[in-house]
């Protein structure tokens, strides 16, 4: 398994192979690596020849008081992982690698990213397209996975891609969760015994706000209401719970698509998000 955290050392690479007609996969990701990021690189491995895992911890989708300096990181670890599941090579540059100080470039999604994540977080999704822009340009990916845990996050990547016409196919993987149903995350580190299992307050009222979607329900601002309500009862700080079409993240007309059940709450300092999709027809 090659390592680069050089950007010109990164494209000679997929170059190189491109040249021989290998199609690359890349998964992004802030490393400390768990199952849901795995299932990525194995999404990624069922469409493309090469398959390259990028691990940076990006300073500009962070805010000022967020936990960029604590976020949990450990390459060693991160790399035994890689290379047991099959990833050719990691990207993992510096900060100095990926931002240059005077940089004034950045790209802003300025429809998808307004509600849910974007207005909590000031600045998040331009840190996130303009990563993810640069990451393509530094792998130059013919594919990228992305993970349903971020649901705006794919919604936004989606329509950045399709906006600037990069030549990338987009594939959006499920969420994986924990035995007992906590969407998986890097951030469940962060958690206490004791938070960690209130916390399953959030997967189970979305697991059963999703039958009652499935079985009909419409009254959304009423799930919505019941949703944050279990969500406080469990000692959780709800930051939002909001019922969304799938597609456009508007409030939903008569006929929606698919629904969007977004959560994002706080157990002490750690904010954790999870979603569900309903489509129309039942199926998830
Ligand atoms: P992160 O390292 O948290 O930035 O996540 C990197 C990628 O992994 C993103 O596309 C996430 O949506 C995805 N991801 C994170 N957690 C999960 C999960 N539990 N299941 C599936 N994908 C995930």
């Amino acid at each position: 398994m090659k390592i680069f955290s050089n950007i010109l050392d990164m494209q000679n690479y997929t170059l190189t192979l491109k040249r021989q007609g290998k199609r690359i996969g890349l998964v992004p990701t802030m490393g400390f690596l768990h199952e849901g990021h795995l299932s990525l690189v194995h999404e990624a491995a069922k469409h493309a020849d090469i398959v390259i895992l990028s691990i940076f911890v990006n300073p500009t989708q962070f805010g000022p008081n967020e936990d960029f300096d604590k976020y949990p990181r450990d390459f060693e670890r991160d790399r035994k992982l890689c290379e047991d599941n099959g990833v050719d090579a990691i990207f993992a540059p510096e900060v100095a690698d990926m931002y240059f100080k005077d940089c004034s470039t950045y790209i802003n999604e300025n429809k998808l990213s307004a509600g849910l994540c974007g207005a909590r977080r000031p600045g998040h999704f331009q840190g996130v397209c303009t990563v993810v822009a640069k990451l393509f340009n530094a792998v130059l990916p013919d594919i990228a996975v992305f993970g349903q845990k971020d649901a705006q996050q794919a919604l936004v990547l989606r329509r950045m891609v399709r906006d600037l016409n990069f030549p990338v196919k987009m594939l959006i993987a499920p969420i994986v969760r924990e035995s007992d149903g906590l969407a998986m995350s890097s951030r469940n580190k962060y958690l206490t015994e004791e938070q960690r299992r209130n916390a399953l307050a959030i997967s189970r009222t979305l697991f059963k706000a999703e039958n009652e979607l499935k079985a009909g329900r419409k009254d959304f601002d009423a799930i919505a209401g019941e949703i944050s309500a279990t969500i406080s009862a469990s000692g959780g700080r709800v930051d939002y719970v909001e019922i969304l079409d799938a597609d456009t993240l508007e409030l939903p007309n008569e006929t929606p698509r698919g629904l969007l059940v977004a959560v994002a709450a706080y157990y002490g300092a750690t904010r954790l998000i999870d979603n569900i999709i309903i489509t129309v027809d039942g199926q998830e």
